[in-house]
């Protein structure tokens, strides 16, 4: 975990500079700088090419994790016990998703999503055409249509169709989310992504990121 605070200080740049060097929205550098959110690799290379040696503002992790669960009342952080059983829940929920996928009659991409409140499977989906359409989600030159829904913003949906609500929830996806599902995601309440696939356009991941919504990729075949 890096201090940015304090490498602001001493190099003497401003939030909003260093928001702009890192391709970040300053809500999004504000949650890392109060240690809520992780600074990902490639922005830590970036750091590093432009300030040099980052060893000065490495910051006790540990030391940093008590300071955050005090200053976030009433969450208190997860211990590491807690967390592996966390993680066995995120295994088994994503691959309930990727037999989610199957389902889909999508040719070029299945993709499956479940939505998961207080550990109750609250909402399903996978990629696919509206209710009423034909299933063929490819039109004869094998091109997608435009009308074919992503499994996240299915699984979504269906919970607006009834009393449930999405609020404090998470997603399991297994292809990370695209810009238009991203809104979606966040204005539903969802708070926590987990994904296994990465899409090759990252700007939705980035924006959840920046909304303050918790995003994790969770590929079993690299683990
Ligand atoms: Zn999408």
């Amino acid at each position: 975990m890096i201090d940015l605070k304090k490498l602001r200080k001493d190099h003497k740049i401003t939030q909003k500079a260093l928001c702009t060097l890192l391709g970040m929205s300053q809500p999004h550098l504000s949650l890392v700088e109060n240690g809520k959110l992780r600074l990902s690799e490639q922005r830590q290379t970036l750091l590093a090419e432009h300030f040099g040696d980052l060893a000065p503002y490495q910051r006790d992790e540990a030391a940093a994790e008590k300071k955050a669960e005090k200053s976030s009342k009433g969450a208190p952080r997860k211990s590491g016990q807690d967390r592996e059983k966390q993680r066995k829940f995120d295994r088994a929920y994503m691959r309930m998703a990727a037999v989610w996928a199957e389902l889909s009659h999508c040719n070029r991409k299945k993709v499956g999503a479940l939505i998961v409140k207080d550990r109750k499977i609250i909402s399903d989906g996978y990629n696919g055409t509206p209710t009423g359409f034909e299933n063929a989600c490819e039109d004869e030159n094998n091109q997608t249509k435009w009308y074919v829904l992503h499994a996240e913003a299915n699984a979504i949906l269906k919970i607006a169709a009834s009393t449930q609500s999405c609020e404090g929830a998470t997603l399991y996806v297994t292809m990370s989310p695209c810009r238009e599902c991203s809104k979606l995601i966040h204005q539903a309440g969802i708070r926590r992504v987990v994904y296994r696939h990465g899409y090759s356009d990252t700007e939705g991941l980035d924006f959840l990121r920046s909304a303050g919504v918790e995003v994790e990729q969770l590929d079993e075949e690299k683990e």
